[in-house]
């Protein structure tokens, strides 16, 4: 006698109907009527008391693994220290931006000043932290549609589509201002954090490359190079204008 044909259907431990169903086969195929109808109704009584799965319960792991999926895509667009958004996004967002006809925009690069004496004098952790604030209150000024993403390092990028020039200037300028302000002797004595912006401005057009990007690059320049904490730009006459100083 084979192993199958000793197990009686109140013995199969699984609570699965199919087993059953592949034992009553097995049974019936060797003769075991008694044996076969005993694991059948073992299945069907099974398939009776364990429900159905529910369609909401499908509907719900739907949109638990949508949740996740857009969760872990808009993790993958974000700086993981400052969670502005990361480079990644700066990239595909200004080839759209820079290659399409489109409007107004305005492109601000910003560069923490002497952020290198903050990680020498107050260590990394500290520095981490400053990068984490300044990225905070880059944030806080932009107008609608506009956006900050980590450009690299120290370094900060702000996107501002169909602004005005003097709007512009007035959201750089009011990031300078709200970081050269911030109590950041309150985090660590003796801090002080300033930022150096060039803001390049496009009324219209598409170049199709980043020669807007490389005039904030020349402007940010300027701007250090006239003494840090200062916002360069051109004016309506293209002469570069070193915004403000202390
Ligand atoms: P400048 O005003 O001319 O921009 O001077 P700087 O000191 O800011 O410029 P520099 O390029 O000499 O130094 C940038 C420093 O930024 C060096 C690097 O260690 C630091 N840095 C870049 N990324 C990070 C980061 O994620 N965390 C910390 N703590 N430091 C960073
Ligand atoms: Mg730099
Ligand atoms: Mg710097």
């Amino acid at each position: 006698m084979t192993e199958v044909e000793t197990v009686s259907a109140k013995q199969v431990v699984p609570d699965d109907p199919a087993l059953h169903e592949s034992m009553a086969d097995t049974l019936a195929s060797r003769g075991d009527w008694r044996g076969a109808y005993e694991h059948l109704r073992a299945a069907l009584e099974l398939q009776r008391t364990q429900p159905p799965p529910l369609p909401e319960q499908f509907r719900r792991e739907v949109d638990r693994l949508r949740r996740e999926r857009a969760q872990a895509l808009e993790e993958s667009l974000r700086d993981g220290l400052t969670t502005v958004y990361n480079r990644r996004y700066l990239d595909r967002r200004l080839d759209d931006l820079l290659t399409e006809p489109r409007g107004p925009l305005a492109v601000a690069l910003v560069d923490i000043d002497l952020f290198k004496n903050v990680n020498d004098t107050f260590g990394h952790l500290a520095g981490d932290q400053v990068l984490r604030r300044v990225a905070m209150l880059l944030r806080e000024g932009l107008p609608q549609h506009g956006f900050c993403a980590r450009y690299g390092g120290e370094e900060f990028m702000l996107v501002l589509p169909a602004v005005q020039p003097d709007d512009a200037v007035r959201v750089a300028e009011g990031a300078r201002t709200r970081v050269a302000e911030h109590p950041w002797s309150a985090l660590w004595p003796g801090l002080s954090v300033t930022i150096s912006v060039g803001l390049a401005y496009e009324a219209e057009s598409a170049f199709g490359d980043r020669r807007q990007v490389l005039e904030a690059d020349h402007l940010l320049y300027a701007a250090k190079h006239a003494g840090r904490n200062r916002v360069a730009y051109r004016d309506w006459s293209d002469a570069a204008v070193i915004g403000y100083c202390p």
